[in-house]
């Protein structure tokens, strides 16, 4: 069981969690926690105060954060009974001012204090729910992630080691279940080999909690959230957004990925891999049934299931004579983009250009000087890719033209349909985006 940050946010939320995991204590759970609502947020706020120098500010941003884990916690431990999780926060504070001040004068290396820094917030959440549980009568037992999920060196997007990480969970875990114990472990934080903390990238989390689904070879992995599972769009966008009731993991994988930040985009694999099926549900409407994410949708194909989007594209476009009847070009422009560690999410070509989106502009200015050695290069910024997805779309007639009929007055930028058999993705500006997926909502659904 993962429970989102919207799911920890406050006192209220806690009782929803008390609730769901009691509800479902004879089937063993192992409960996977976000930081609290905002609390990754606030700290990478403070490590960017005090890289900037000013220390004490960078920690007087924190204390409100603290503050709301303490009412949490003395909400439910009753006065006078001893408070483990005071104890905690205390610790907490002086570790995260001491490296805040290293991140200041740039005692160590940033990127690992930056982990470091971050990972305090599911640190305190997942020991303040272990306290809260145990308050309830439930057998739970903080586990460290950071000694059980093992990860490359790198910081911010560590990728993890599967035979370690699960050889680790299983040694870690199984005997706490078999004792009947309900292990509580943050998740988005884990360490390399050496020990040193690392995150799983935002949204990590769910990572976390497919690792241990997957090693323990769970029956079910249920993503607890704030939205009755996957929808047919982001609710935010469209109010009339309804729950798909069953999604394959090829569909759900395109929508992950995306921009349907209900699943972050990693979080599909290790579950695919060993077949357990996934369920996205709602702390707030614990009876409904949400998404089952499963291996296959066993639905009639040719049937469009969700729109995705991901907004803050950058569109390059790379045009060389060279490229023109000769080998080799696309090869070339490849490296520079792993040379500088930068996904491509949508590619399109012609006989002698290329277009391509990124949304991580972070290496965008070193990426064109590389390029241009290349071609002639075009950056536009500001744009949104939209996503169709559905099984079988490749193979059905007719959805491309109600798709663009649709929206025929919208100029698009970029189209690509065909490489996958569930997707069809399109790129149009910004501005026009919200509009664009509320046209097609209507239409579809
Ligand atoms: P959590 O804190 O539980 O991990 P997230 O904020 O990461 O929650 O993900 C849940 C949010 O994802 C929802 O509040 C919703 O706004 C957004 N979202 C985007 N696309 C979709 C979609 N297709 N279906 C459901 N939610 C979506
Ligand atoms: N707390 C982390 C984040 O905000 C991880 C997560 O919530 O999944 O990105
Ligand atoms: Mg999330």
């Amino acid at each position: 069981m993962k429970f989102g940050g919207t799911s920890v946010g406050d006192v209220a939320a806690f009782e929803r969690v008390i609730h769901a995991v009691s509800t479902q204590i004879e089937k063993r759970p192992v409960v996977i926690v976000s930081a609290m609502t905002g609390v990754t947020d606030a700290l990478l706020g403070a490590f960017d105060i005090a890289r900037k120098g000013d220390f004490g500010d960078a920690c007087v941003t924190l204390e409100p954060h603290f503050e709301r884990h303490s009412e949490v916690s003395n909400y439910f431990i009753a006065n006078g009974t001893p408070n483990a999780f005071d104890d905690e926060l205390e610790f907490a504070r002086g570790e995260l001012s001491d490296l805040l001040m290293r991140v200041s004068r740039r005692s160590l290396p940033l990127a690992l204090l930056k982990d470091a820094i971050v990972s305090y917030g599911e640190q305190l959440s997942s020991r303040v729910l272990t306290e809260v549980l145990r308050e309830k009568g439930i057998a739970a037992r903080q586990v460290d992630a950071r000694r059980l999920i093992v990860t490359d060196d790198e910081y911010g997007a560590a990728q993890p080691i599967w035979d370690e990480t699960e050889e680790l969970v299983k040694l870690e875990l199984e005997p706490l279940l078999a004792a009947n114990e309900v292990p509580v472990m943050g998740g988005f934080i884990a360490a390399n080999r050496g020990g040193e903390t690392t995150t799983l990238g935002r949204g990590g989390s769910d990572y976390s909690a497919a690792l241990v689904a997957a090693a323990l070879r769970a029956n079910e992995l249920q993503i607890w959230t704030d939205v009755t599972g996957v929808m047919t769009c982001d609710p935010r966008i469209c109010v009339d957004a309804r729950t798909i009731p069953v999604l394959s993991y090829e569909e759900a994988a395109e929508l992950a990925y995306f921009g349907a930040k209900v699943l972050h985009p990693k979080t599909i694999k290790p579950a695919v891999d060993h077949a357990i099926p996934v369920r996205v549900c709602n702390t707030f409407e614990p009876e409904q049934r949400g998404t089952m994410v499963l291996a296959s949708s066993g639905e009639a194909p040719n049937k469009i299931k969700s729109i995705a989007h991901k907004k803050n594209i950058t569109i390059l476009r790379i045009t060389s004579a060279r490229k023109l009847g000769s080998y080799g070009f696309m090869s070339a422009l490849f490296q520079v983009f792993e040379r500088f560690r930068t996904v491509i999410d949508v590619i399109s070509t012609s006989e002698v250009s290329v277009a391509l989106t990124l949304d991580n502009a972070d290496a965008l200015d070193t990426i064109v000087a590389e390029v241009e050695r290349l071609g002639t290069v075009e950056v536009e910024s500001g744009y949104c890719v939209v996503c169709v997805v559905g099984d079988g779309l490749r193979e059905s007639t007719g959805l491309a033209s109600s798709v663009f009929s649709t929206i025929q007055d919208t100029n698009i930028s970029l189209i690509s349909h065909g490489a996958s058999r569930v997707n069809l993705t399109f790129v149009v500006k910004e501005g026009v985006a919200a509009d664009v997926i509320k046209r097609l909502h209507k239409e579809f659904f």
